[in-house]
């Protein structure tokens, strides 16, 4: 299995390869040369296997032989071992026809610790059977880097930076981030939003002569990896209602477009799949790209669901490169006028290939704390802020006749302050997590400032 970059200019890469490159160096992203299918029989197979098994069927035609099937369990195994529900991601019935998807079991209890946690393990099997070593910068707007910290602390061949907004993650994000003491994590406070983190990294990932030196592997959702380990539990949920005899739909709270269009590659890959469902928060380019065909930027506004709070969403580049005929030349061109101009308009065409696939919504903070009340005095569940924006989207544009999975991207004590506001009750956090506010915290502050960023990861990484 080979991958391309979406700007079809970078040299073709192996599994492998792209895995520990992260960014394109033509700017790109990583995707997979041709998308391997499952068959209706192959999928309906998947019924009544453990996460693990389901998740090695799943993945393993895009891994080619950059792993052996030994090693590939093992990671696997490893990877979810440390999951707080023996389901991995269990689905509960919030109303007739209308399911959740609890992505929230992990060490860091969100989404991101189903495709960090296996990236932890295979990165730690490709750099010590190639005795490598790497440095991980990854840009946060809290769960990806709380998820990178414990999915990379204490391993041998990698060092990891993260940086996220300052003052705008919340404290247990936060403690999440600082508290870890291994000598190979690093918390970045840098003063600015998540969209300066992020243009941090591509910043550093596109000066070459610093991102050779100390050989810079990223871990954000533009690493094909990541997206792919989160194609797994599209399977599952929809083969536990019916998949591949019956579609279902998925509503999907998203920020970067990583977990979605892991939807959009199951689709690909033969699971019939509906509709699926764009939700956002007030930062909505996404709905309003869908709607209008404009991809305009317009300036983060901080959110009760923080996660989202993002206006330039990575992965959608890999959407656009599919909906323009995998057309590298277009791609390039969009994202060119987008870095000088803030934004551009995509062709009919694609913009009705994106449609057809895409449906989207957007929700209101009062909305979002009025949809977490009314689903907790409805079912007793409790949603964090990001999966209620996801439940209040499915509600509207759900087709009653069609099962709606949506997804629950976060647990609710993760953002207690928006939850109480909107129940009235403070979530607990699960009793494995109770020393986060027992250990001190370990961050230093750093300047929006490509020269004194790369200077401080020169210091700091390990030899
Ligand atoms: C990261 C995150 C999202 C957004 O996911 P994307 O893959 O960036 O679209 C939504 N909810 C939570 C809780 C998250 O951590």
């Amino acid at each position: 299995m080979r991958y391309v970059s979406t700007r079809g200019s970078a040299p073709i890469l192996t599994f492998g390869e792209a895995m520990l490159t992260g960014l394109a160096r033509d700017g790109g992203l990583y995707v997979p040369e041709t998308i391997p299918t499952l068959t209706p029989d192959e999928i309906a197979a998947l019924g009544g296997l453990s996460y693990e098994e389901a998740a090695f069927r799943v993945m393993r035609p895009f891994v080619g032989e950059a792993f052996t099937d030994a090693e590939f369990r093992r990671a696997i195994d490893a990877a979810y071992a440390g999951f707080g529900h023996a389901a991995r991601a269990p689905l509960v019935q919030l109303t007739p026809n209308h399911f959740l998807l609890e992505l929230f079991h992990g060490p860091t209890l969100a989404f991101k610790d189903f495709a960090m946690q296996l990236i932890g393990q295979l990165f730690q099997i490709a750099l010590a059977r190639d005795e490598r070593r790497v440095t991980i910068v990854g840009a946060t707007s809290g769960d990806t880097g709380s998820a990178a910290i414990e999915a990379f602390r204490g391993l041998p061949n990698v060092d990891v930076f993260i940086l996220f907004p300052e003052g705008r993650v919340s404290e247990v994000q936060r403690r999440q981030m600082t508290t870890p003491d291994d000598a190979n994590v690093h918390a970045l406070a840098l003063k600015g939003d998540f969209d300066d983190c992020q243009a941090r990294l591509k910043d550093m990932f596109n000066h070459f002569e610093f991102r050779d030196a100390v050989g810079l592997a990223g871990v954000n959702s533009i690493n094909w990896a990541r997206v792919l380990a989160q194609v797994v539990y599209y399977f599952t949920s929809a083969v536990s209602l019916g998949a591949p005899a019956r579609k279902v739909s998925f509503t999907v709270p998203t920020g970067n477009f990583g977990d979605i269009f892991a939807g959009y590659i199951a689709n690909r890959m033969g699971l019939p799949i509906d509709r699926l469902v764009i939700a956002t928060n007030q930062n909505d380019i996404l709905h309003r790209c869908l709607t209008t065909g404009r991809y305009e930027t317009d300036g983060v506004k901080p959110s009760i669901s923080p996660s989202m709070d993002i206006q330039v969403s990575s992965n959608f580049e890999r959407a656009l490169f599919e909906a323009y005929g995998r057309d590298g030349g277009a791609v390039t061109q969009l994202m060119e006028e987008l870095k000088a101009k803030g934004g551009f308009t995509v062709s009919q065409g694609a913009i009705e290939a994106l449609r057809a696939t895409f449906a989207s919504g957007r929700v209101s903070e009062e909305e979002t704390l009025a949809t977490i009340a009314r689903i907790n005095t409805a079912t007793g569940e409790v949603l964090c802020p990001h999966s209620a924006v996801g439940v209040s989207v499915a509600e509207k544009l759900r087709d009653p006749a069609v099962p709606m999975i949506t997804l629950a991207t976060a647990h609710p004590a993760k953002f207690p302050d928006a939850v109480e506001e909107a129940t009235g009750h403070r979530p607990a956090l699960p009793s494995r997590m109770a020393e986060l506010f027992a250990h001190p915290e370990r961050v230093t502050s750093v300047p929006n400032d490509l020269p004194a960023l790369e200077a401080l990861i020169h210091e700091r990484r390990r030899r």
